[in-house]
């Protein structure tokens, strides 16, 4: 990424307008000639912000005014490099790696976030890809603003969980499975060197989750082939693929080979999820003004309803899972788990015995509250 700064720079964010406008997953600040439109480069980038020559605005900068801008643009660059820190790959002392992939920045949130903090809570590296920008997610708001508005809640959560985020530059709705998009998936896995891969199944009622599901199951072998994106070193060894639970019977109903009990995170993990405003306590894409009552009784209702029924979820989950919980934990530890999350296992991939599935998953003999 190059960064040019103009001492003298008006700062400029993108306006609001879905359809002529990207949305860059990162943060940019590049110098554009008068009149014309940044677009910026194409995956890794997360807020866009494009730094104006002031001749554009055909009026003179007071020093204030300098300052200001000068601050401000020094602040973006930070975030720049808190940004890029952020992605980078975890170091190599040996703690497992875990790349989650979701469609919308919400969907790692919801099915893997309480085995996040779990392995966040002991040390592993876990990271959060959310491969559409999701800006149309919403039901009074979208384009930039709301893609800006996901990314930051995402991060939030990211910081809640313990855990690195990253939100790709692609609309959301409109996800292909091409092979642009499978090297990203591909790129994006060996550069966490993945021991542990997550993403939605590919039967599913959202586009954007097959796809994703389709993008990240093209990438399973492909990881390990040097000369498919040469770019980036080849995983010399091949990751375990996993699928998150969903309630689709057709054409194979979900199979959970791992089920892990979340009760030593359950509140952090409901916290992440109030985090993702937009998404829950406002609705989403088919929410609607009712979700955003003025009186603050009401908001806190409102807040209430939305933890109880995430509360509930994973109360149901443990309850769907009850017998792979007891296989891992022991029937009778099984039985007083309130809240679980639960993986299959993808058929491409490392096939991992018990054993290693519980290297992968190290939360079951003798555990505690981490
Ligand atoms: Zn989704």
């Amino acid at each position: 990424m190059t960064i040019t700064i103009a001492t003298n720079a008006g700062i400029e964010v993108a306006p609001p307008d879905h359809d002529s406008n990207r949305f860059y997953g990162g943060l940019i600040i590049r110098q554009t000639p008068c009149g014309e439109r940044n677009e910026g480069p194409d995956s890794s980038d997360n807020l866009c912000v494009v730094v104006t020559a002031p001749s554009c605005h055909g009026s003179r900068m007071t020093t204030t005014n300098r300052f200001l801008s000068l601050f401000a643009a020094l602040f973006l660059v930070a975030r720049i490099h808190a940004a890029q820190a952020a992605a980078a790959p975890p170091p190599d002392e040996g703690k497992l790696r875990i790349i989650c992939f979701g469609a919308h920045p919400d969907d790692c949130e919801i099915q893997a976030g309480g085995t996040a903090a779990m392995w966040a809570a002991k040390g592993h590296h876990v990271k959060f890809v959310s491969v559409t920008n999701g800006d149309i997610g919403h039901w009074r708001e979208a384009g930039g603003p709301l893609a800006k508005r996901r990314l930051a809640e995402v991060i939030q959560t990211a910081a809640i969980l313990g855990i690195t985020s990253e939100v790709l530059d692609i609309h959301d709705g409109e996800l292909e499975p091409t092979l642009e998009n499978r090297r990203k998936i591909t790129r994006l896995i060996r550069e966490w060197k993945a021991d542990l891969v997550i993403s939605h199944r590919p039967n599913d009622y959202h586009p954007d989750h097959r796809y994703t599901a389709i993008l990240v199951q093209d990438a399973a072998y492909m990881v390990t082939v040097p000369f498919f994106c040469p770019d980036v070193p080849e995983l010399k060894r091949n990751p375990v693929f996993m699928y998150s639970p969903d309630r689709f019977q057709r054409p194979n109903p979900f199979q959970p080979e791992v089920a892990i009990s979340i009760d030593p995170v359950i509140e952090k993990r409901l916290d992440a999820i109030d985090a993702l405003v937009s998404q829950f306590y406002e609705g989403g894409a088919n929410g609607s003004v009712e979700n955003v009552p003025t009186d603050p009784e009401k908001q806190k209702e409102r807040r209430r309803v939305v933890r109880a029924a995430f509360d509930k979820r994973y109360r149901d989950q443990a309850n769907r899972f009850r017998a792979k919980l007891g296989e891992f934990y022991g029937q009778e530890a099984a039985e007083k788990v309130q809240h679980a999350e639960a993986f299959e296992l993808c058929e491409y991939g490392k096939q991992p015995d018990k054993m290693e599935l519980k290297r992968l998953f190290p939360f079951f003999v003798g555990e505690r509250a981490p």
